[in-house]
């Protein structure tokens, strides 16, 4: 074995510590190594599960398969591994095979240690031949990195991102009928560590499956966001259901990007399926709208047996071989020539109903500019011919709806609607197996929601009796 004098080692840990530094700017756990032979540093690894989306992406892992590379063999012979964290048993197991000569840690790891904390495979004689193992090496310094680590993650669960703007929460303060707390997620892949706001309302959760309450899953679009919910949440909530009403990227409570080019079609789609997953919806009736059914109703064909229910209200399927609506096309021109136009005064105009403050509300989350990337970049994503992004998934979607769907459908026309009105949605309707004659709101336009409290009512009746019956 090669015996290596202390301040070697010490130093060799420094560098190891450099690495895990680096880990912890890129938001992964703070854990880093390097690998040394004859003196020299020939590899260094620092864990990057998140980044690299792989569970076995640990410091050591990093630098074994860099060392291999370096060496061009699978076996590190008189090789020492230097790393800031006793390692866990993937890692020291790949350290056996790689019939390392030395592995040297900084901090033990009670939780998942197998140097000796919680297992020793170093000390297994059928196991390791050629292994010894050296731990406390800078330790205080190793563990002082995790705490830090993990102190700031609880301050602050969701860092934003430097190519993000957050609204801040007093924006939200106060706004009439909006009563609900807000729930964050920011892991899920698609996010990349942008912080997605969704509102989760009902009966906790039993156990069993068979128990889960109908869950409304309820998706927002451009310019709106789940305020635009308001009126119908109380509704479900009163039937004993559950209410699912995430703010989509750029809405709402949720991060927005500053480009406009971090928007796709795909990209927010892959972000709702990753959403359902997390949150494991079941039993779901799907209510949509405006961008809510450009992409939500793209979702079902994913994982049709999470669906029960489909609520679609003025909203269409872009599959890009009819040529967009005159009625769109000035939208999308409005959207062009007037970025900046307010939110607030397009409700108010199509709801005398809707009093000041809450026509002020949809204006809450885009205080600047800066926060409305994601108005300027929805109108021209609808997608508009037939290689368009988001077209060929729609192209299937409404071939899902038409031959392959099995749950009960229910569809209420704002009939003031311009753009995605009647004859819109009874050509959408068609596609729509087994979906019956629509409900009809002579006075309600685009944002139908905002006589929701009617549609709810209907909806809980008829998924109730769809249930029963
Ligand atoms: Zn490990």
């Amino acid at each position: 074995m090669p015996d290596m004098p202390a301040n070697d080692d010490a130093r060799f840990m420094r560098l190891a510590l450099a690495e895990a530094r680096a880990a912890a700017a890129a938001g992964e756990v703070p854990v880093g190594a390097v690998l040394v032979k004859d003196g020299l540093v020939i590899a260094t690894g620092r864990n990057a599960p998140i980044d690299r989306h792989d569970p076995t992406a640990h410091a050591e892992v990093v630098a074994l398969r860099a060392a291999a590379q370096v060496l061009g063999n699978y076996r590190l012979d008189g090789c020492s591994l230097y790393v800031t964290l006793e390692p866990c048993a993937m890692c020291s197991g790949a350290m056996l095979h790689a019939r390392l000569a030395r592995v040297v840690y900084a901090a033990p790891d009670p939780r998942t240690g197998a140097a000796g904390s919680v297992i020793d495979l170093f000390q297994h004689a059928q196991l390791n031949h050629q292994t010894t193992v050296t731990g406390g090496v800078l330790a205080e310094e190793g563990a002082e990195l995790l705490r830090g680590f993990f102190k700031e993650r609880r301050m602050n669960p969701h860092p934003l991102r430097e190519d993000a703007v957050r609204t801040p929460d007093a924006a939200f303060d106060g706004l009439p009928g909006y009563p609900w707390a807000p729930h964050y997620l920011s892991d899920l892949p698609a996010l990349d560590g942008l912080r997605m706001h969704y509102l989760d309302e009902g009966p906790p959760l039993r156990q069993a499956q068979g128990d889960r309450p109908l869950t409304w899953f309820c998706l927002h679009g451009n310019p709106a966001w789940s305020y635009l919910y308001r009126k119908m949440i109380p509704v479900f909530l009163a039937s004993g259901a559950r209410v699912v009403a995430p703010d989509l990227i750029g809405f709402g409570r949720s991060d927005k990007p500053k480009k406009e080019g971090a928007h796709s079609f795909t990209w927010h789609r892959q972000v709702l399926l990753e959403f359902v997953e997390r949150l494991d919806l079941r039993n779901v009736v799907l209510v949509v709208q405006d961008w809510g059914g450009l992409l939500g109703l793209t979702l079902p064909l994913a994982t049709p047996g999470r669906y029960r229910g489909l609520l679609v209200m003025n909203t269409t399927l872009a599959t890009g071989e009819a040529a967009l609506s005159p009625g769109f096309v000035a939208w999308r021109t409005m959207c062009a020539q007037n970025p900046e136009f307010d939110v607030a005064r397009l409700f108010a105009r199509g709801n005398p109903q809707m009093n000041a403050q809450e026509c002020a509300a949809y204006n809450a989350p885009f205080p600047d500019r800066g926060h409305r990337a994601a108005l300027r970049a929805f109108p021209p994503m609808v997608p508009e011919h037939a290689d368009d992004d988001g077209a060929a998934v729609s192209r299937q979607a409404r071939d899902f709806w038409a031959t392959q769907w099995q749950g009960q459908s229910l569809m209420a026309i704002g009939q003031q609607d311009p753009v995605l009105g009647e004859p819109v949605m009874r050509a959408l309707r068609a596609s729509i197996r087994g979906c019956p004659e629509p409900m009809l709101l002579p006075q309600a336009g685009h944002f139908v929601q905002e006589h929701g409290a009617a549609i709810a009512e209907s909806a809980v009746r008829h998924f109730a009796d769809a249930a029963s019956g």
